[in-house]
């Protein structure tokens, strides 16, 4: 018997995804976004200073946090455990590199961006939903830059996204929930820009190992769930390509 997804999804189908872009006022840029069931609130503030060890140098900077909001689990977790747990620190500089890949700082000028990933609500994958997300969120921070006036050009020179692929039962599946994410053998999450090439990937074998040739498999599916997210990027963005 293979395994049956709870919500009948094929094995490699997305979560249905949306960008609700705008999502809050005050930010530079601002975008919800939906996977399935989890929701991450993104932000993009502006700075016009760099830290100390880039100041003099003409480049800017790209920094991110990440945190679950207490009540963003079933079981309520408390806002200081949250705040200095390993997997903030992980998933947060996960999600600043991946971001910087795709910027080109010296086009950024001497100015830090600061995104603030949020989620509101974790039925896991919220790492990749984070940076998926913020990838709109830093595209409308730039188109502000740009019609202020502070920037001639955008400094972004890709697109990029990330997704989840787990193997259960000896199958690979696309963008996992709760429910399969505990019980996935391997647990993968991809990130990829818009040539398709591969940014990071974090794969763990939570049961024994998996192979050079499941590894393929995982890289694969995650590759066309990505191309389908970046599809969707552009259609919020209403641009067919970018820069
Ligand atoms: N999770 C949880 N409490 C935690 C950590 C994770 O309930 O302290 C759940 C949550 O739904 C999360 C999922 O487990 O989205 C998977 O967590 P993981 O660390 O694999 O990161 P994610 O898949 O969210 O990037």
């Amino acid at each position: 018997m293979s395994w049956q997804r709870p919500d009948g999804r094929q094995s490699d189908q997305l979560r249905p995804t949306r960008f609700d872009r705008r999502f809050t006022k005050f930010s530079a840029g601002s975008v919800l976004t939906h996977c399935g069931d989890t929701q991450v609130l993104c932000t993009v503030s502006i700075k016009p200073k760099v830290p100390r060890f880039l100041e003099g140098k003409g480049q800017g900077w790209l920094t991110a946090e990440y945190r679950m909001l207490p009540g963003a689990t079933p079981d309520r977790q408390d806002r200081e455990f949250l705040k200095l747990s390993g997997r903030t620190q992980e998933i947060q500089r996960l999600i600043g590199r991946s971001l910087r890949s795709v910027l080109d700082m010296q086009a950024l000028g001497e100015r830090t961006l600061t995104i603030d990933a949020d989620v509101l609500q974790a039925d896991a994958g919220t790492r990749t939903a984070s940076i998926t997300g913020a990838f709109v969120a830093l595209h409308d921070a730039i188109a502000t830059l740009i019609q202020c006036g502070e920037l001639d050009q955008s400094p972004i020179r890709h697109q990029v996204a990330a997704v989840s692929v787990g193997l259960l039962e000896g199958e690979a599946f696309l963008d996992l929930n709760y429910p399969e994410d505990v019980s996935a053998d391997v647990d993968c999450n991809v990130v990829m820009n818009d040539a398709l090439e591969i940014i990071e990937i974090q794969g763990t074998a939570e049961q024994g190992s998996f192979t050079r040739q499941q590894l393929d498999q995982i890289v694969n599916l995650a590759e066309k769930g990505i191309k389908e997210l970046l599809q969707l990027q552009r259609e919020a963005l209403e641009f067919n390509k970018i820069c």
